[in-house]
């Protein structure tokens, strides 16, 4: 009798990634380059956009290189060209090039808007990957043929293997190994992330007030007339109950900054306003373990650095590249989680480190840390910009295989 199936070693293996924000498109592309064939759901209803600006530098470069986006990135490079910071009663402190604080490398690394960088992977894939957008995995339930997934929406399907890209509130990761309180490494920060009309002829640059525990910046990307907005503030305990109510939210941010000065008070009214409030605590993900069985995490999900360290995304462009370089190497996925694991932690640790070595110095949260920073501001002004932060570039990629 013949058989109309084809040989187990020319069927595609299948993967369903969980997420379509940076991790999860960049892995689709390098899965679907390596011969898999790719499902992505996601969700939102569409592709997210917004965001603060973020951060592609030092190894995540490279990824972007060898994805052939590399052009588009630099394309969309914000390009500031001051950073300014105010004292708490608005007077101006300095004024330094950005990359004097970023601890970036000016002429390489790229700073675009989070919406752009997300968009740009997904022109990259949605025509050779499946995307099942505003459905979201329910359960999962692994055995020796694949992983069953059951959908939010009622679907039903089965995969080779399923990646949880969803974040640092990550569901995925929740269902496979508990609750994020056990992972979560609480930094004592809160913040809140919105647009505001750019009412202050702002243009091509980044404005950050701070008081004794509380920041405010105002971000003009080019000469755009909108800015985004950041308030962030010291709290010794994270604020659950707020982290699901979007009132308790804009309540909380208001109570810390009442009386504050500068435009701080324009700032809050303007949050109250916002239809694109994104509320967070500055958080990382650590975990022992990144995968159990079929199922693996990739980006925020396993190791969320924070936006203190301003590595989340290239953390999770390299992730991707190193999980897919992994997957395609080795057909036993035990094997191939283990050498991603193996090959990625000690970059993911010495990302996640950077905040105990100065990345949360820009936020002090007392008058005597404030005034150290400002002493340490005055000197940025006659010495040559920091040194780009070996972490960034402390990963080597090894060759992905040409496509079968
Ligand atoms: C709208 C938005 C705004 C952001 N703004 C900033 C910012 O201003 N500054 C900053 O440093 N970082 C920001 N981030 C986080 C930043 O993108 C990440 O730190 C980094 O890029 C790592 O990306 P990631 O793809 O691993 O995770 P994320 O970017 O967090 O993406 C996770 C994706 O998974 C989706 N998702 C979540 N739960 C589920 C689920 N159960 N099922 C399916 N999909 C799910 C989310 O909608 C999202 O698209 C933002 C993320 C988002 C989604």
């Amino acid at each position: 009798m013949t058989s109309t199936s084809p040989p187990m070693d020319v069927m595609k293996r299948t993967v369903l990634i969980s997420g379509a924000s940076i991790s999860g498109p960049a892995l689709a592309y390098w899965l679907h380059r390596s011969g898999f064939a790719v499902t992505v759901v996601e969700k939102a209803g569409a592709l997210r956009g917004g965001g603060y600006p973020i951060d592609v530098r030092g190894t995540a470069i490279e990824v972007a290189r060898r994805m052939g986006i590399l052009p588009q990135l630099q394309e969309a490079h914000i390009d500031s060209r001051r950073c300014t910071f105010l004292n708490a009663d608005g007077s101006r402190l300095v004024s330094v090039p950005p990359s004097a604080v970023s601890g970036g490398t000016e002429e390489q690394d790229v700073e675009v808007r989070r919406g752009d960088l997300a968009a740009i992977l997904y022109a990259l894939v949605r025509d050779d990957v499946e995307f099942m957008f505003g459905d979201s995995i329910d359960t999962l339930d692994q055995s020796e043929r694949g992983v069953d997934v059951a959908f939010r929406s009622g679907r039903r399907r089965t995969f080779d293997l399923v990646i949880g890209a969803d974040g640092m509130h990550s569901h995925t990761r929740e269902v496979l190994f508990g609750p994020e309180e056990r992972f979560h490494r609480y930094l004592g920060y809160c913040f809140a992330i919105f647009t505001m009309p750019n009412t202050f002829g702002l243009s091509h640059e980044l404005t950050l007030w701070n008081a004794p525990g509380k920041a405010a910046a105002l971000y003009a990307v080019g000469d755009n007339d909108e800015l985004h907005a950041f308030l962030n503030f010291h709290q010794p305990d994270p604020p659950f109950d707020a982290l699901r109510n979007p009132d308790a939210q804009r309540d909380l941010v208001a109570t810390v900054f009442a009386g504050a000065g500068w435009e701080v008070p324009a700032m809050v009214n303007a949050m109250r306003e916002a239809d694109d409030l994104f509320f967070d605590t500055a958080g990382q993900i650590r975990m022992p373990r990144w995968s159990s069985g079929r199922v693996a995490l990739v980006g925020d999900a396993a190791y969320a650095p924070s936006f203190l360290t301003g590595q989340g995304s290239s953390l999770a462009l390299a992730g991707a590249y190193m999980l897919a370089h992994a997957l395609a190497t080795d057909r036993d996925h035990t094997a191939a989680f283990a050498a991603y694991e193996r090959d990625v932690r000690e970059f993911a640790d010495m990302n996640q480190a950077l905040v105990d070595n100065g990345a949360a110095t820009l936020f002090p949260t007392t008058a005597q840390a404030l005034e150290q920073r400002d002493t340490m501001l005055r000197a940025l002004v006659t010495m040559p910009s920091t040194p780009p932060r070996p972490a960034h570039s402390a990963l080597t990629l090894p060759d992905l295989a040409p496509p079968p």
